[in-house]
């Protein structure tokens, strides 16, 4: 539950990856704050069930992020079916635990297409809706893995992050002219099923806990609140920025 007081009504934001974890916590803040969320996720039973905790005005919009097509055709239908686009939050993501020589191809390119391609063919398809409206929003959801922080065998999720954040600055400068801010937000260790197999390890938690400033590790709503300012009027005069949000893990 997001503390922060944040007006949305009559804006419609699209969540990717949205059935679950983070997405799921940045796309009931949004709809907290009066946003109309469409809930993407490849799973269509996880987003079908995302979209009816919200209840109306949200609806679900299963696809692939890493089709290029599909992402085509979700932007369009949200436009159509909710009147609008004028949040987009890049969440969707994957990550594979192995060594670079152990990685297969389709692993490397599996993980680029969801982690990075995704927001650009989302950024690409949205980017001429929000123009025309006057302006948007876009969050895109990295890591501290994008700044340089080593983690082991997860060569393909470093390199997919570090370009997410690349190409936020890229797109901000961009879209500027637009009326349309770009930011992106770099979590450190969140209690999600994605770091589910890790946390189980009593070890490698105290590991992370001794790096941890604030002595916790974090939870999808710590996430949320940073997403909810940055689509807030309160971050007008942010974008191109990579904020982190870990309890002071990495300071740069
Ligand atoms: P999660 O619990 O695994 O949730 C990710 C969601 O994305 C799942 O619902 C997943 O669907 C969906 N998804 C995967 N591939 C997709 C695709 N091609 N198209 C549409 N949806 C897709 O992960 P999370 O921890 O909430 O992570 C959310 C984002 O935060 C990711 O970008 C992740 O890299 C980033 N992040 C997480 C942490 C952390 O510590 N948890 C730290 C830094 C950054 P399925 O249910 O089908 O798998």
């Amino acid at each position: 539950m997001s503390t922060l007081s944040v007006d949305l009504s009559g804006q419609v934001a699209l969540v990717t990856g949205a059935g679950r974890g983070i997405g799921k916590a940045i796309a009931r803040a949004l709809a907290q704050s009066g946003a109309a969320v469409a809930v993407n996720d490849i799973d269509a039973a996880s987003a079908g069930q995302a979209a009816r905790e919200l209840g109306d005005p949200a609806r679900a919009f299963p696809a692939d992020v890493s089709d290029p097509a599909a992402v085509e055709r979700m932007i369009a239908a949200v436009v159509h079916e909710m009147g609008g686009l004028h949040i987009l939050v890049n969440n969707a993501g994957i990550e594979y635990k192995t060594p670079i020589l152990e990685t297969p191809v389709e692993e490397w390119q599996e993980t680029l297409a969801v982690n990075l391609s995704a927001a650009f063919y989302t950024c690409k398809a949205a980017g001429p809706i929000m123009r025309d409206a006057g302006g948007g929003v876009i969050v895109n959801i990295a890591s501290i893995a994008g700044h340089n922080i080593p983690l082991p065998n997860r060569a393909s999720y470093v390199a997919s992050k570090a370009g997410l954040v690349g190409f936020t600055k890229e797109c901000a400068r961009e879209f500027a002219a637009y009326n349309i801010r770009v930011n992106a937000v770099c979590p450190g260790v969140i209690e999600t099923e994605m770091t589910a197999e890790s946390r189980s390890n009593p070890q490698q938690v105290a590991r992370w806990l001794a790096d941890i400033p604030q002595g916790r590790l974090g939870q999808p709503d710590d996430v949320a609140g940073l997403v909810l300012f940055l689509c807030s009027d309160g971050a007008r005069y942010l974008t191109g920025q990579a904020i982190n949000v870990d309890g002071g893990k990495v300071m740069l």
